[in-house]
């Protein structure tokens, strides 16, 4: 039997300026105690907001300020306020991890889950799945639900108050959306869901690549100076929904096996996410051998908001030491494999080298203009 088109997405997607305040109004029909597990800055940025929606009412609201990684330890310690206190709603507030340990208590303690993601740096907030990490920080495991969040609510305010490295990094982790859906499409390659992908999840892939490439540049200014503008809540939206939905429906390649393989070289310990998913794209693409026009629209992106397009800027010196990338890119269970043709190390290692090339060439040519 063939496989199954399928498509999942939260139940509801609220995005707005001061989105918060009707936090209660669009989450009232889910319960009546609500425990926010919240990052420090996350706390900090929607405390009020989130207090002045619940005016009037008699919720009951739990804030805990949570330790910073998604483990096992964190959860248990959530799953435990669940219970003493009754609590019928779990709200994740911050960045992907105050996310993740957030969707991993309320699936565990059978709550419906509410995410305020307070940056756009990554997928975790729209997806049905959470990584989970050791209490020591290193990988566990990726946790998978049955259901997407019941609710996402972003605040474009608290978006914008954000530094905007993290507008950059969600940027470019949804540059690899489109492409890592068309090549999963050429080989009937499963979703992160293990279903078959529908049009709908193409067209949404397809459409955030369009608007990071309509709107990327203009967001990343008006965010770096604290402004709202159209481009920025599509930018917002494309980070957030369409790369989110898109990846969870479409499917991952190359741009993400690249992520992980650049995880195993501590130099790249503080590199963002999407700063290494970008540069993977680009990798992805010379695989594919696309045009010369195709490239030069998606350095030109990566060139505009400041995402990488050299080793150098991912934090490597020592170009050898991408062999050990490569390597661990490619074994087995890597999305990479979804590639028509399938991708090898070797492959992969020149894939990488040529890139840095381009790249290089590319930000020459840019400074002696
Ligand atoms: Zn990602």
């Amino acid at each position: 039997m063939a496989v199954l088109k399928l498509l999942r997405a939260p139940l509801k997607y609220v995005q707005g300026k001061d989105a918060l305040l009707k936090f209660y109004d669009e989450t009232k029909e889910l319960g009546n105690s609500f425990l926010f597990i919240c990052s420090n800055s996350g706390y900090k940025n929607c405390f009020d907001k989130l207090k002045k929606s619940f005016e009037g009412t008699d919720c009951k609201m739990r804030f805990e300020i949570f330790g910073g990684t998604s483990s096992n330890g964190e959860i248990e310690k959530m799953r435990n306020i669940v219970i003493e206190d009754n609590i019928e709603v779990v709200v994740g507030v911050g960045g992907g991890s105050a996310i993740d340990t957030a969707k991993a208590t309320a699936y565990y303690e059978k709550c419906p889950v509410v995410v305020i993601p307070t940056v756009c740096a990554t997928d975790a907030p729209c997806t049905g799945l959470s990584v989970i990490y050791n209490d020591d920080g290193t990988f566990n495991s990726y946790l998978f639900y049955p259901r997407n969040p019941e609710v996402v609510i972003v605040d474009t305010q608290v978006i914008a108050s954000a530094p905007v490295k993290f507008l950059v990094a969600g940027m470019g982790d949804a540059l690899g959306t489109y492409f890592e859906a068309r090549a999963c499409v050429r080989t009937d390659a499963p979703s992160l869901e293990n279903g078959g992908i529908s049009l709908s999840a193409m067209a949404l892939c397809k459409l955030c690549y369009e608007t990071l490439i309509k709107c990327g540049y203009q967001a990343k200014l008006a965010c770096e100076n604290e402004l709202i503008t159209p481009a920025l809540e599509s930018i917002v939206e494309a980070t957030t929904y369409l790369s989110g939905v898109g990846a969870d429906n479409g499917g991952l390649a190359v741009a993400h096996s690249v992520y992980n393989g650049f995880t195993a070289l501590p130099e790249c310990e503080y590199t963002m996410h999407g700063f290494l998913v970008a540069f993977g794209t680009i990798a992805q693409l010379v695989l594919e051998n696309v045009s010369k026009e195709e490239i030069k629209e998606v350095m030109d992106f990566c060139y505009s908001i400041g995402l990488p397009v050299t080793l150098k800027e991912l934090g490597i010196t020592d170009i050898k030491r991408v062999r050990i990338a490569a390597e661990k890119a490619c074994i087995q269970g890597e999305t990479i494999h979804n590639m028509a043709g399938d991708v090898t190390q070797d492959q992969l290692y020149h894939a990488l080298l040529a890139v840095d090339l381009l790249g290089k060439e590319y930000l020459n040519n840019n400074k002696n203009q």
